[in-house]
């Protein structure tokens, strides 16, 4: 019989829970086909839902819970998640019913017919500010456009992971984490299933706009070298128009002279400096992001 995890990250949950499990219990209900695992991700919470979370356990061998000892932001709840997700597959989703459960069923289908990562695609993205959804959207885009691998628009962690994926995610450690792009980057046979988001069904949203900033600057300094690349151009340009310069003073200083005195050794000097700093700084900043 194969085994199927549903990994949950779940951070001061408390008022979503109560909805969100009964969902999930109708959920593999529903496939007595498959021997099911619901793991718990306790992302630090510092309301009730460890509490309810071992209730449920109590009642339903099915339940397991990691237990993190802080806080760690959903990116590296999820790499512990895939640490200890036992199934063939894996089915990322919210807490919050965000992601609704009968979209699994066509995910289990798509995986039995041979696909590795069947992804949602929200088609709707829920409630939300227009703010927030114009910046997500120009992120997106920007990400997609630079990237040097197709990035994923509108996609986010909602899905089925075949083993494969597991394995292949838990070889990559970084704590800096952009996951949604590393499930781009790694590959494999994928699926979209298009769904309607749904808004949250209790609690607000975990994410503040510098949370998402944080993480948009994460997706964007891991996935591509466009800023690299601008830099590199900006600071040859500048030292070949410095180089230029500088040969022009020293000709005509040659040539015709100069009325001031020292002007030329100055100009000539500090143009030759600038010229290449501009070039070392695009070095320095070579091996700093290197180290990202
Ligand atoms: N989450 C988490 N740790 C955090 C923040 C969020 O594990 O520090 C979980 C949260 O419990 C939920 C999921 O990540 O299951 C998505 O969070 P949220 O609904 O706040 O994000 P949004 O849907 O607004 O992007
Ligand atoms: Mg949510």
């Amino acid at each position: 019989m194969k085994k199927v995890s549903i990994m949950i990250p779940a951070y001061n949950e408390e008022s979503s829970l109560p909805a969100l499990y009964p969902a999930l219990c109708r959920l593999m209900d529903s496939h007595p086909a498959y021997s099911w695992e619901v793991l718990f991700v306790n992302d630090g919470s510092t309301d009730g839902t460890l509490d309810l979370l071992r209730a449920y356990r109590a009642s339903d061998p099915r339940v397991n819970i990691l237990d993190l000892s802080r806080n760690f932001g959903k990116e590296r709840a999820m790499l512990a998640g895939f640490d200890y997700v036992r199934g063939d597959c894996m089915i990322l989703m919210d807490a919050d019913l965000q992601d609704p459960p009968d979209v699994v069923s066509r995910m289990l289908s798509y995986w039995e017919e041979g696909y590795d990562d069947v992804y949602g695609r929200r088609m709707e993205r829920g409630e939300e500010s227009w703010l927030r959804r114009r910046l997500s959207l120009l992120f997106y885009a920007l990400l997609q456009r630079t990237s040097r691998f197709d990035m994923l628009p509108n996609v986010g962690d909602f899905r089925l992971l075949d083993r494969r994926c597991i394995q292949v995610l838990r070889r990559l450690r970084e704590s800096e984490r952009y996951t949604k792009g590393l499930f781009c980057w790694i590959g494999f046979r994928k699926k979209e299933v298009p769904f309607v988001r749904e808004s949250r069904c209790a609690g607000s949203s975990h994410w503040s706009y510098r949370a998402l900033f944080e993480l948009a600057v994460e997706g964007i300094t891991s996935f591509t070298t466009a800023p690299l690349r601008w830099s590199a151009m900006l600071g040859f340009t500048v030292a070949l128009f410095t180089f230029f310069y500088m040969l022009y003073f020293f000709v005509k200083t040659l040539v015709w002279g100069d009325p001031i005195q020292g002007f030329p050794t100055l100009i000539i000097v500090i143009l030759f400096l600038g010229g290449s700093t501009a070039d070392f700084l695009r070095d320095y900043r070579r091996i700093s992001w290197a180290h990202f």
